[in-house]
């Protein structure tokens, strides 16, 4: 029982969450709520990063999940990062050294949302995207050369100076960007400025990216292009960080390598055996057989091997395909009550138990969920965990029969 449950409920996870959901929960609404994209969501920005610093740490995690909000700031532990510090932590540039950092225009990220599919087959995918260039006419100065100016607004300071009454008697003196040069101290004459960039030095141009998805890569992984980021004069520009985000799938769910799927066979097929079809992800049919004499029980799974998605650089290679079989059984007085006695001597025998005359007989009721919270005021009892997680775990081995 963890004690309260805020940046959980900011991430949008259960406090049972993996640290890959945590990943992956934040990385959706960062991007999402970044300033870049969002200016108006700053708080909300501020509260995602602080709670990701907090639930990706496994010593703070467990110090919030004893003691909440309180004890990480009892123990000092929050707040150590800027949101953005925690945004560039994660998102990265990829291979580049920090100490340049000063001299670089900043890193672009996107989200791009792609299907199983062109994950399973690879594809390329055209970004259009807006960016700052150096504007072409003037080479970045800005207007004709030599004709720069001390800026006649702010004496070349860069910045103004308003006096302000805030009370009686009271003045406060604000310092404000000179909005003339905004903070240059030079300007140009309206003559000598630059017609095409108005004096900007950089001009908004559109940029195709393409995005080569290959085979194998994963939800989360990112592809660099590097120096793609806004231009601007005397800084080397960013890169551009394209983040794969992939869709949900009907069929198959995703485990690293491996793929999983369920299929519904009826008690019959359980216990007699069957064929099944299926459609992988490029299109080709496989026939899944279990064969007459073996027995797949509700919720068992069997793999195929090489069937899952292709390795990353090593496309030839491909991990598994998991199965999880539901057995789905007849429904009530699907058989008259007369013939029930010989399906049951067809089946394996039933132990009979000891009855004695002390037992009291009760009644088997089916689950109402109004009657169970009326009476026991716990509610319905939740059976959803154990199905999901029985016969599945994350680490099942699977074995050649
Ligand atoms: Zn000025
Ligand atoms: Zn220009």
């Amino acid at each position: 029982m963890v004690k309260e449950t805020g940046f959980y409920d900011v991430l949008g996870v259960s406090p049972k969450a993996s640290p890959d959901e945590i990943k992956k929960a934040y990385r959706k609404l960062a991007l999402k709520y970044h300033p870049d994209k969002n200016p108006n969501e700053g708080e909300k920005f501020k509260l995602i990063s602080q709670a990701y610093e907090v639930l990706s740490d496994p010593k703070k995690r467990d110090l919030y999940d004893q003691g909440g909000e309180q004890a990480i700031k009892e123990g000092g532990m929050g707040g150590g990062g800027s949101p953005m510090d925690i945004f560039n932590m994660f998102f990265g540039g990829g291979g580049r050294m920090h100490q340049q950092r000063e001299r670089r225009g900043k890193n672009v990220v996107h989200q791009l949302t792609v299907t199983l599919e062109e994950l399973y087959n690879g594809t390329k995918r055209k970004l259009a995207l807006q960016k700052n260039v150096i504007c072409e006419k003037c080479e970045g100065y800005g207007g004709k050369k030599g004709t720069l100016q001390t800026c006649g607004s702010c004496k070349g300071r860069g910045v103004e100076i308003k006096v302000q009454q805030i009370g009686p008697g009271m003045i406060q003196q604000i310092q404000t960007m000179c909005s003339e040069c905004h903070g240059e101290g030079e300007r140009f004459s309206a003559k000598d400025r630059c017609k095409n960039c108005n004096g900007h030095k950089v001009e908004r141009k559109k940029k195709i990216l393409e995005v080569h998805i290959d085979k194998g890569m994963k939800d989360g992984q990112k592809v660099v292009f590097h120096g793609e980021g806004d231009q601007e004069p005397g800084l080397e520009p960013g890169d551009v960080i394209i983040v794969l985000d992939q869709q949900e799938h009907p069929v198959y769910q995703r485990q690293d390598d491996n793929l999983y799927m369920k299929i519904e066979i009826r008690l019959v097929e359980a216990l007699c055996g069957f064929k099944k079809t299926i459609r992988t992800l490029d299109g080709r049919m496989l026939i899944i057989n279990s064969p007459p004499g073996k027995v797949i029980k509700a919720n068992d799974t069997r793999c195929v091997l090489n069937e899952g998605m292709p390795i990353h650089r090593d496309p030839f290679d491909r991990g598994q395909l998991i199965i999880q079989f539901l057995v789905e059984f007849p429904e009530k007085h699907w058989l008259p009550e007369h013939l029930l006695p010989q399906l049951e001597a067809l089946l394996p025998p039933r132990d009979e138990p000891l009855i004695t005359d002390d037992m009291e007989e009760v009644d088997l009721e089916e689950i109402d969920g109004s009657y169970t919270k009326q009476r026991s005021g716990r509610g319905k009892p939740s059976f959803d965990d154990i199905d999901e997680d029985e016969g599945t775990s994350h680490g099942v081995q699977c074995q050649q029969q």
